[in-house]
């Protein structure tokens, strides 16, 4: 597949998960971001405006509630992650509920544990909730239930997350935004002449060493999680793209057709 038709693959999207990590939505101190966040939801609200479905896949609540209890840092204990992600999670669905609800757009809470969609019978309640919910033309805000999700049922980190709500919503394009213009061809935090990639046609060994070590502090993925997680939707048909989420008003750009950030188009050609 091209970059032209994995670009305009992207631009057709009708139904899209949006992927937005800690960094992108918080300070260095954890207080959310508010400008940012501002103009993400009216970016979304108008791209929903247009006739669009969104999903959005939102990290930050461990980040938030660690500013909002005054932490001096992100807990390292599971009961401390577990505590600042409960006060957080309330944080950040107040912060979009209220903003999406000036743009008239009502927004629905969904805290997945891995376990839920591993089990044939939960995981169909959760397609059809799902469904249902952009049925009824809300805006479903998916997070990791962090509260209740230890090892053995945590998907770790939402990058996955995000691919794996893009194959059970059926999603047509997956865009997952971060604090880096995409995938460069070394960490461009370390090497000067890294340069980005507009187009990962196949995800091999090449990448995953381009990818490796890129990550942020405040977040829990980083470039290998997002890789592996383009890997599982692009699998399934669905183009993904990494890209910088500093100016969300470049998701108009991206759905406009222009090549933003990192493109991987769909592998199959079922879609
Ligand atoms: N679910 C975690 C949170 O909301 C984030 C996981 C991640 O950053 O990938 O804090």
């Amino acid at each position: 597949m091209s970059s032209e038709s994995g670009g305009s693959a992207v631009a057709r999207a009708n139904r899209v998960v949006v992927k937005v990590g800690t960094s992108t939505l918080t300070y260095e101190n954890g207080r959310l971001n508010l400008r940012r966040i501002e103009t993400l939801v009216r970016v979304l609200s108008d791209l929903k405006n247009s006739g669009r479905e969104i999903i959005l896949v939102t990290s930050g609540a461990i980040g938030v509630g660690t500013g909002q209890l005054g932490l001096k840092e992100r807990p390292r204990d599971t009961a401390g992650k577990q505590a600042a992600a409960a006060v957080g999670q309330c944080e950040l669905m107040y912060s979009y509920d209220k903003q999406f609800s000036t743009y008239g757009h009502v927004t629905a809470q969904v805290l997945l544990t891995r376990d839920v969609i591993e089990d044939g019978r939960r995981k169909e309640h959760v397609v059809n909730t799902l469904s249902r919910l952009l049925e009824y033309g809300a805006i479903p805000i998916v997070n990791e239930n962090d509260t209740v999700a230890v090892e053995e049922i945590e998907f770790g980190d939402n990058d996955t997350l995000s691919a794996l709500v893009a194959v059970l919503a059926e999603a047509d394009a997956l865009v997952m935004l971060t604090d880096i213009d995409g995938l460069y061809t070394a960490d461009p935090r370390s090497h000067a002449d890294a340069r980005l990639i507009p187009v990962a046609e196949a995800i091999d060994d090449t990448l995953r060493a381009a990818a490796s070590g890129a990550g942020s502090s405040r977040g829990t993925g980083g470039m290998i999680t997002k890789l592996n997680a383009a890997e599982i939707a692009v699998r399934a048909g669905i183009p993904t793209v990494i890209m910088n989420g500093a100016n969300p008003r470049r998701l108009y750009d991206l759905f406009d057709g222009e090549p933003i950030g990192t493109l991987f188009p769909a592998r199959s050609a079922a879609r």
